[in-house]
């Protein structure tokens, strides 16, 4: 470990050089399978054929100009992203934060233009929107927020899928937007239930706040819909994308809907990075590996698949207390802390994440093939087996 990087993260022990598809291999030239993606990133794997050749056509004609030029490859990715959202314009920066923080910025200027002065924005228990000031103060994890304060103000939080406490939200002052995460991630792939956020919808249309739903980690077609959202068949307002948008390069995207496509105008948000012609390439050639690959397809499919399995064999365990998620997100939720399980995997040849203390959380390319499916659960279950059966005693 070297001691010239600021002590941020607890890194694992090793350090992985090269990738194909679903296996990475470190510096021993031990292979993993990846069944964590870059936390949702790598969509197509790694390597994939096309991303490479993209990026070195790409990087070979142009990688950046700046944003006070026109950008082609952006406005074919907006185009592109209005159509499988039915939103009408697209803002891109460069992570999931800044998506959030633009969403934030779209919300507080919508409520100004309508005469609020101090706009507030309905956020929820354990969420996670990003550790900016503004979006770790968003998140509902004290944890994200400890040691920063003051933390911004202007949110007004409630608990999940609580039609009385949403209820009783409506006569709240100055509230203006509902920001949720569609299936939040950190929180422990939790679901927004599909009524509640019909409710949600219900309730900013009568209300006239906006809806926002954090897709960063459960969009880009990780859930086997473009969106996770769209499997409740609401139209948000606001939508927010990063993660596995570019398949590893850094890309955020911001989507209105409606008049929220409208809110900004020249000089009220910017990025100088944001939506460069390099990123823009990878993203357009990722949702184009998504359409062709019939990745939405293989996602329900290998993803339902696991799901099942994955309940058959561990639902009924003492120590297991719930399996859940869609798609190729996938939660198993145990009764203890298990961040142990993570090096025990690391050990089986497995690349796995635990969040919320006590969630292992699956996130694997979309491109994962029902026999290596089978081979990820072959080296997960029996290590969750036997962890709770220790646990019990
Ligand atoms: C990861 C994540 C973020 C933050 O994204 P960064 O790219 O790390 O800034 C925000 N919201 C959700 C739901 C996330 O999963």
């Amino acid at each position: 470990m070297s001691a010239h990087l600021m002590n941020t993260y607890a890194r694992l022990p090793i350090a992985l050089q090269h990738g194909r598809g679903v296996w990475v291999w470190d510096a021993d030239g031990r292979r993993y399978l990846d069944a964590l993606a870059g936390i949702a990133v790598n969509t197509v794997g790694h390597a994939h054929p096309r991303l490479v050749s993209a990026l070195h056509d790409q990087a070979g004609k142009l990688i950046h100009t700046s944003n006070l030029y026109r950008i082609p490859l952006q406005e074919q990715l907006a185009e592109r992203l209005c159509a499988i959202s039915g939103a009408d314009a697209a803002f891109f920066c460069n992570s999931g934060l800044e998506a959030n923080e633009a969403a934030i910025k779209l919300a507080r200027l919508h409520g100004h233009q309508r005469g609020v002065a101090r706009p507030r924005i309905i956020v929820f228990d354990e969420a996670f929107h990003g550790r900016s000031l503004a979006t770790l103060s968003a998140t509902g994890n004290p944890k994200v927020q400890k040691g920063f304060e003051p933390l911004v103000e202007g949110f007004v939080r409630l608990p999940l899928n609580d039609a009385d406490a949403l209820h009783a939200a409506r006569s709240e002052p100055d509230v203006v937007a509902v920001f949720v995460e569609a299936i939040q991630g950190e929180g422990g792939i939790r679901p927004a239930h599909a009524e509640y956020l019909r409710l949600l919808r219900r309730t900013c249309d009568a209300q006239g706040w906006l809806l926002m739903i954090d897709e960063v980690q459960c969009g880009t077609g990780r859930t086997g819909k473009w969106f996770a959202h769209q499997w409740a068949d609401v139209r948000p307002d606001v939508v927010a994308m990063a993660k596995g948008l570019a398949s590893g390069v850094p890309i955020g995207a911001l989507l209105g809907y409606g008049a929220a496509a409208e809110v900004f105008g020249p000089g009220q948000h910017g990025t100088t990075f944001g939506g460069n012609p390099l990123a823009c390439r990878a993203a357009l050639e990722t949702l184009a590996i998504i359409d062709d690959e019939g990745l939405l397809d293989n996602a329900r499919r290998v993803g339902g698949w696991m799901l099942e399995q994955l309940r058959a064999q561990l639902g009924a365990l003492p120590g297991v207390v719930d399996v859940r998620g869609a798609g190729l997100m996938l939660g198993i939720e145990l009764d203890r802390p298990c961040g142990a399980l993570v090096a025990q995997a690391l050990d089986a040849g497995l690349l796995i994440n635990v969040t919320h203390e006590r969630v292992v959380r699956l996130l694997p390319p979309l491109i994962l093939r029902q026999e290596e499916a089978e081979e990820l659960l072959a080296k997960l279950v029996p290590l969750i087996q036997r962890f709770v059966a220790v646990g019990a005693a």
